[in-house]
């Protein structure tokens, strides 16, 4: 049995560059807690709570002097405020390419467009650049959420780092026949379309799609999404125990792919259960 990993599979950019702020502060003995889970994968902040860093969903549950760090997807910028009052010592490991979506938005708002944010309604990163709007812009799926909405004549975008090119360019042509004015701002994430594009690319090669990472990741959801468009047989897990021996039950060729917030351990953890499964030996 062959199996090929997608080369753009595990940490982005942007999640390396978060838990190495948080596991520097923790060296330092300064890091409290998390504003929100720090990246979306429950196996990376259960390992943090072991280290004693809590989860806090306000900046109202922590006490002066302690010191919290900011997620990737970022937060609503009354949060540095909060926490200035509050003598809490702020960690900001927000994304440098979702506080890139967040100034568009701000941008836009401020000269007038009116704002639609292509995202997830619920996503922290799609409510993070929705407040950098002061609450103007509206978060928006895909053409079928315009119907509801009053259009005015001009009309920006602005999306979620980790949303399809393919989906933008929809909403983009549903839009042009309802705004005069439209401007694009693609703050889609390089690391994100790569990473669909080559799975996209290897489900199609593969007789059973394997993709990892957390079940609120909102990345490796819209992967498993992609990669069952072109493959039927594809299946998201979190941890390699997951694996079922039907699933791949007469496939030759298996594919792995990984979200932008799974770790490389869970990645050769579901390669090496797979060799297991198949009778072969792991590498040592
Ligand atoms: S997926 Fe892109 S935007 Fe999101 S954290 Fe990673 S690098 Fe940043």
């Amino acid at each position: 049995m062959e199996i090929l990993i997608v080369e753009e599979g595990g940490f982005c950019f942007g999640v390396r560059r978060a838990l190495e702020m948080a596991h520097d502060a923790i060296a330092r003995e300064r890091l409290t807690a998390t504003l929100g889970p720090l990246i979306h994968n429950p196996q990376v902040v259960e390992q943090l709570r072991r280290q004693g860093v809590r989860v806090v969903e306000d900046i109202a549950q922590l006490d002066p002097g302690d010191t919290v760090i900011l997620r990737t997807h970022g937060c609503s910028p009354d949060v540095h405020d909060q926490a200035q009052k509050r003598g809490v010592t702020v960690l900001d490991a927000t994304c440098p390419f979702v506080t890139r979506a967040q100034r568009e938005a701000q941008r836009l708002s401020d000269e007038g467009w009116q704002v639609l944010i292509l995202g997830e309604p619920e996503h922290p990163e799609a409510r993070s650049i929705t407040e950098h709007t002061g609450g103007r812009a509206v978060i928006v799926e895909g053409p079928q959420d315009l119907q509801d909405l009053k259009l005015t004549d001009r009309v920006a975008v602005v999306c979620q780092t980790t949303q399809r090119i393919g989906d933008l360019n929809a909403l983009v042509v549903a839009l042009l026949s309802h705004a005069r004015n439209l401007t694009v701002s693609n703050t889609i994430c390089d690391a994100t379309t790569q990473r669909q594009e080559a799975s996209l690319a290897l489900a199609g090669q593969v007789d059973v799609m394997i993709v990892i990472g957390g079940y609120h990741s909102a990345n490796t959801t819209r992967l498993a999404q992609i990669c069952s468009e072109v493959n039927s047989r594809t299946y998201h897990i979190e941890r390699a125990h997951e694996l079922q021996h039907q699933w791949i039950a007469g496939a030759d060729r298996i594919g792995i792919t990984a979200g932008a917030s799974t770790p490389e351990s869970a990645i050769s953890d579901v390669y090496n259960a797979l060799k297991q499964i198949a009778g072969e030996k792991p590498p040592s």
